[in-house]
């Protein structure tokens, strides 16, 4: 059966939730669980779940829990959001500020979950679509090494849950709230982290000549990887090399043995990404050997880059502008953070958005950061507008 658009989804059909929803955007926020350990809330999330007549899976790589909800043979739908909170002792002196010491949701991810969770229960109360809806609940996003996404995949979540397109959102502290900012492509950066450990000779410092210096090698390191942004990567792209940490020595009169440094680095093309890993493995080899020294090098990568596919970032674009207009959708700039929602897309054509926190916002990640519930009822409404229209009949 047809649809016109005006019988989607709307802000409007959450107007009444408000409230509610901003109760248990404020409970989660006064109940924060570190990455691998969100038992309360994924629990809280299965249950409305269940409530609302889902098929609920728990425990889909480590504490992820995933809301099915079918209706007629359509196409398949993912969308995800994050629960986890930081290590961050808060200082907004809030009403319903952290009540677990030491841990807080300065990331908004307890705004993600309520929005996707106001989206749940209007789909499954109004079922206005064709299809199978997959609503993803993921742990441990801020975990880095071994995360969420990286289990939840690792566990089938594409086989047991098969989909046609995922979706997803981050807050964006800066930008108006209520606005949409959308970008095909690449939207945020791959992030490795390189430790580079130079062996020398150590010895008394009025014998230069008897020794191999790790320092002075050291120093040569950093100042040649300064050319590989600047000489080998193409100068319309971009990316990041920096030193972050330099050690070694333990007295003006000793040449030490060791000297370490290290480096995060930053891309936002899996070619870059290649080519920054090759050159700085290469450059601290060779610069070493050129000073009778060694090296070990430990390259450890981070999350992925964040590639949206073009049609799922032009489709989602579209019922952004439906739901808030054209002036409160804008194009959204490189970001150089990183984010785990790259491992779904390297599996699933889809789009990550950012949805405006306001301009006056602290950042994330910060201690006076707070989700601004303002947002709830615009992201629930997107979420189940999106949803309609990707699983129109
Ligand atoms: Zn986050």
């Amino acid at each position: 059966m047809p649809k016109t658009s005006n019988q989607f989804a709307d802000i409007s059909d959450f107007a009444d939730k408000a409230a509610e929803l901003a109760a248990a955007r404020q409970h989660l926020h006064a109940h924060p669980e570190l990455s691998f350990q969100e038992h309360e809330t994924a629990a809280y999330v299965a249950e409305r779940l269940e409530s609302w007549g889902y098929e609920v899976t728990r425990n889909v790589g480590g504490l992820g829990v995933v809301g099915r909800l079918r209706q007629g043979s359509g196409r398949s739908i993912a969308i995800r959001a994050d629960m986890d909170a930081l290590p961050i002792t808060e200082a907004t002196n809030l009403p319903y500020a952290s009540q677990a010491s030491g841990k807080m949701h300065a990331c908004g991810h307890d705004g993600h979950t309520t929005m996707l969770l106001g989206a749940a229960e209007y789909l499954a109360r109004t079922r206005h679509f064709n299809g199978t809806v997959n609503l993803i609940f993921q742990p441990a996003e801020e975990a880095g090494k071994g995360s969420g996404a990286q289990a939840m995949i690792a566990d089938g979540l594409f086989e047991r849950f098969p989909c046609d397109a995922i979706f997803g959102l981050h807050n964006h502290p800066g930008a108006p709230a209520g606005s949409f900012l959308m970008r095909a492509g690449p939207l945020m950066a791959a992030s490795d982290t390189v430790t580079i450990k130079i062996a020398g000779r150590g010895g008394h410092a009025s014998r230069p000549h008897l020794t191999v210096d790790p320092i002075v090698a050291a120093a040569n390191i950093v100042m040649t990887l300064q050319t590989v942004v600047s000489r080998n990567v193409n100068p319309i792209e971009t990316a990041v090399v920096t030193v972050g940490t330099i050690r070694g020595g333990t007295a003006s009169n000793v040449i030490p043995e060791h000297a370490e440094i290290t480096l995060s680095v930053r891309s936002f093309s899996a070619e870059i990404r290649d080519t920054l890993e090759q050159r700085i493995r290469s450059i601290a080899a060779l610069v070493a050997q050129a000073h009778g020294a060694t090296v070990e090098i430990d390259y450890e990568r981070g999350y992925p880059v964040v590639v949206n596919s073009e049609s799922e970032t032009s489709f989602a674009t579209d019922v952004a502008v439906e739901l808030v207009g054209q002036d409160k959708v804008a194009v959204c700039p490189l970001i150089p953070g990183s984010e785990d929602f790259s491992y779904f897309l390297e599996h699933k054509p889809g789009c990550f958005l950012r949805l405006g926190n306001g301009e006056d916002s602290a950042i994330l990640h910060s201690s006076k950061y707070d989700f601004n519930d303002g947002n709830l009822t615009v992201g629930a409404a997107l979420w189940a507008r999106l949803t309609e229209r990707f699983l129109a009949a």
